[in-house]
């Protein structure tokens, strides 16, 4: 069966066409279920790279969903990627195989062989560590260069474009993975749909989100560093996960919260905001080299005594700081 048919190219205006489609941000409207009445939940800017315009996030009080509601236009998006964010990504070894470990043996549990279509796989890292006889593997990524180099370490195809308009047939795979990228798309409950598409009947989907009611977002809130104003638009929460994932017609297999703790990110943004209330502006994160050693010390000082206690029990309520979880689509056949 041939799974990818054609590869076209994703144009802006199209983009900015459904941007404009989705539900009203600013309406209270939630855009996964639908209900009113979502409140505005707290106010940050983008601490990262030290900018002073303040995003407002909503949330839902029916399913729990938090948004951004007044994103920027997809067309201006590329202003919030820079190759600062993009370096941070790869020093902090995100692309690293010692990564993938814990979610092959998850996913190994589920399906051993077939067709795996990981949406949003940068340069294929995870692609890559899943190749083999027993996968025929797929992708798809915003940047043709990124996807060319996806290919060519995992052999894999990857289409180049936004997700929903990746051309693949409906009941085309096994596995679809989506690690760390529901939470930057302009339209979740538009991507899970085509994910239900795509799914043979039985296929699992493994997601893997921000939790936005981790102890640690709880306890820094707006310098949350999980927040990633403007870049992450929506923050899922494992109730809000399941609505979405349920709203399309999957059924969970299972739901976990891991931790993956940036304390010292996060206190970061504190110290940032402190400083510059008097005045004194630092060197945002997305720029700074190493931090120095009083930092280092008072930071592990933190970390070791207030923070130790509150965040050690997090993924044991449901706290960790990042959510992962696998979806079955029905075995019935449609
Ligand atoms: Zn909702």
């Amino acid at each position: 069966m041939k799974i990818l048919e054609t590869v076209p190219y994703t144009t802006v205006a199209r983009q900015e066409d459904r941007a404009g489609t989705i539900a009203n941000r600013n309406s209270g409207v939630c855009p996964v279920c639908g209900q009113t009445g979502a409140r505005e939940w707290l106010r940050a800017p983008d601490w990262l790279h030290g900018r002073r315009e303040q995003y407002t996030l909503v949330r839902c009080e029916t399913c729990s969903l938090v948004w951004l509601s007044n994103p920027p236009q997809p067309s201006e998006m590329h202003l919030h990627y820079t190759d600062a964010y993009h370096n941070l990504i790869s020093s902090a070894g995100l692309d690293s195989p010692a990564r993938w470990g814990f979610r092959k043996v998850a996913l190994a549990k589920y399906k051993q062989s077939g067709s795996l279509l990981d949406l949003g796989c940068s340069s294929g890292a995870f692609l890559e560590s899943m190749k083999g006889e027993s996968w025929r593997l797929f992708g798809i990524e915003m940047s043709a260069e990124t996807a060319k180099i996806a290919e060519a370490r995992s052999g894999g195809q990857v289409f180049v474009g936004d997700i929903p308009e990746a051309s693949f047939a409906a009941n085309s795979f096994d596995v679809i993975t989506c690690f760390d990228v529901l939470e930057h798309v302009y339209d979740p409950l538009q991507v899970m749909t085509k994910v239900a598409e795509w799914l043979k009947p039985g296929g699992i989907f493994y997601v893997l989100v921000p939790n936005v009611d981790s102890a640690e977002a709880r306890v820094f809130r707006s310098y949350w560093h999980g927040l990633e104003m403007p870049r992450h638009l929506y923050h899922h929460s494992p109730a809000s996960l399941k609505f979405l994932a349920g709203s399309v017609g999957l059924r969970e297999v299972s739901l976990e919260t891991r931790r993956n703790p940036a304390v010292g990110t996060s206190l970061r943004y504190v110290g940032d905001d402190l400083f510059g209330a008097i005045g004194i502006r630092r060197t945002p994160v997305a720029y700074r080299r190493e931090a120095s050693l009083p930092w280092r010390a008072a930071r592990k000082l933190v970390r070791m005594t207030v923070l130790r206690g509150l965040l050690a029990m997090a993924p044991l309520v449901g706290g960790g700081e990042s959510i992962h979880a696998i979806f079955r689509k029905d075995d019935r056949k449609d």
